[in-house]
């Protein structure tokens, strides 16, 4: 099986209405893998899995857009262990950078993994990279290398972060685009639709999927904008909705 990744939630900041923010589900033939946390992210993960089929919750970083529903992911391992559904703590991997490393062990319940930029780990048999971003904090994007695909999220990053070579050659680039064209510069700590276009011109990549999404002015145009700078494929990212490498 390739990979597939589900979308859980697409919005930066905070949610849309019945919406959630950043957070995706990695699947393979022996991963379950939540990349991302965020706000409303457990009510869309839950209508696939349980907390006890994850083998893993890998973070970005600690901004409450992709980190906000960590407490109840724990307590739903805590119950989870309670009722003897999962047997050993859910490793959860974040850079230790940040204060709120130390909230990802809980009890006995989970247990945090610090990752760093430049190191690579092997999660049974899949291969994970992580590099830091140009953000208001410090934001790893990962690289996961399973069966010959590779899927590339970015989390967090301004357009000053030389990080195409990082992404070479995916079959997937996941790239936040939380800026129309028109509007560069307005955040410097995120991307335009032009830059991630730009970004997965510049790497090589076969398909972009846009996330991460404003929520002043039409999304859609994120997709239009995108296609003039990138001659692969564009897609907005769609809540629930499977992508496959
Ligand atoms: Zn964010
Ligand atoms: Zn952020």
């Amino acid at each position: 099986m390739n990979m597939k990744v589900t979308v859980l939630g697409r919005w930066g900041a905070y949610p849309a209405a019945g919406e959630a923010t950043a957070g995706y589900l990695l699947e393979t033939d022996r991963h379950k893998i939540l990349v991302d946390c965020g706000s409303g992210v457990l009510s869309n993960l839950f209508k696939r899995i349980q907390q006890e089929d994850l083998d893993a919750l890998f973070l970005s970083h600690y901004h409450h857009d992709h980190s906000a529903d960590l407490g109840c992911l724990q307590y739903a391992g805590k119950i989870a262990m309670g009722f003897k559904r999962r047997l050993a703590p859910l490793p959860i991997y974040g850079n230790s950078h940040s204060p709120r490393y130390n909230e990802l062990s809980y009890r006995d319940y989970t247990v945090g993994k610090e990752i760093q930029s430049g190191i690579t780990i092997d999660l049974k048999g899949m291969k994970v990279s992580f590099f830091q971003t140009v953000h208001e904090e410090v934001n790893l994007a990962m690289r996961f290398e399973y069966g010959g695909k590779v899927f590339v999220y970015t989390g967090d990053l301004g357009p000053a972060t030389q990080i195409a070579h990082f992404c070479s050659a995916a079959d997937l680039l996941l790239c936040e685009a939380s800026l129309f064209e028109h509007e560069e510069g307005l955040f410097p700590g995120h991307m335009t639709s032009k830059q991630a276009a730009a970004l997965a011109e510049q790497a090589g990549v076969k398909s972009l999927l846009l996330t991460h999404f404003p929520h002043i002015g039409d999304i859609r145009k994120l997709k239009t904008e995108a296609e003039k700078y990138f001659q692969g494929q564009v897609w907005l990212a769609e809540t629930n909705q499977q992508y496959e490498l």
